[in-house]
Formats: structure tokens, sequence, C-alpha cells
């Protein structure tokens, strides 16, 4: 097992509030959220960063999206939600296991700092 912070939570070696779960996609509750619907979604199998990414993750990377769009309808928060990427240290990004954050239930503003 690689030292993962998200690997060790799919695998359950840590444990975090589960959100939603499928064949290829995990999503649980932001340890410190940032609004009343902070959930992080990420792919079972590690992928460092968006900047990582190929092609061979773009698959998963669409499930993740649609993961959040399903957990957004179930929270009934589609009037206004965000879906975000941290991509490197100068984000914010701190995990690097590629995770969707999605935030609703309040008003958003824009831009995002
Ligand atoms: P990033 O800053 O990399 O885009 O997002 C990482 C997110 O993971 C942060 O919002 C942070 O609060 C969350 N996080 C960090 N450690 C843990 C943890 O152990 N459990 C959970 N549930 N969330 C975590
Ligand atoms: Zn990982």
């Amino acid at each position: 097992m690689n030292d993962c912070l998200f690997c060790k939570i799919v695998a359950g070696q840590i444990p975090s509030k589960k959100v939603y779960e499928d064949e290829h996609t995990f999503a649980f509750e932001d340890i410190d959220p940032k609004a009343p619907t902070h959930v992080l979604i990420i792919p079972k199998e590690h992928v460092v960063d968006l900047k990582n990414a190929t092609h061979k993750d773009a698959e998963i990377i669409g499930r993740c999206h649609l993961a959040a769009a399903e957990i957004a309808r179930e929270r009934k928060i589609e009037d206004g939600y965000r879906t975000i990427l941290n991509v490197g240290p100068k984000s914010g990004q701190s995990v690097f296991h590629l995770h969707v954050h999605l935030l609703g239930g309040r008003d958003l503003h824009w831009p995002p700092g």
C-alpha cells in the first residue's frame, strides 16, 4: 500500500464519512468543510492530479464529476453548486490524489479567491 491519504480512506484504513461509492469512485465529507455541502469525490485508483492525468484517466475524471452531480441532485443544491479541482501548490492543493470538491448549500462568489 502506498502512503497516500486518500488511498487509505478508500481502503478503509483511515475513517471517513462516506457519501457515495461505486465500482470506480468514492465520495466522502471533507474534514474541514467550507460550505454546508463539501464533499470530495475521488477515483478509487490513484491518480495524482489533473496535471499528471492522461487520456487513460479521461473516463474516471468524468465519472467523478457525474458522481458530484448526482450528490448535488440528492442534496437538492442544484440551484448553485461548484465542482473544483485544485491543481498545484499555488492553488491550495494539499493532497496529491485527484479529488473533485463539491461545494454548495450557500451563495458562492465569483471569482473564487
Ligand atoms: P486540496 O487542498 O488538496 O484541494 O483538498 C484537500 C482536502 O482534503 C481539503 O479540503 C481537506 O480539508 C481535506 N482533507 C485533508 N485530510 C483529510 C482527511 O483525513 N479526511 C477528510 N475527510 N478530508 C481531509
Ligand atoms: Zn492515492
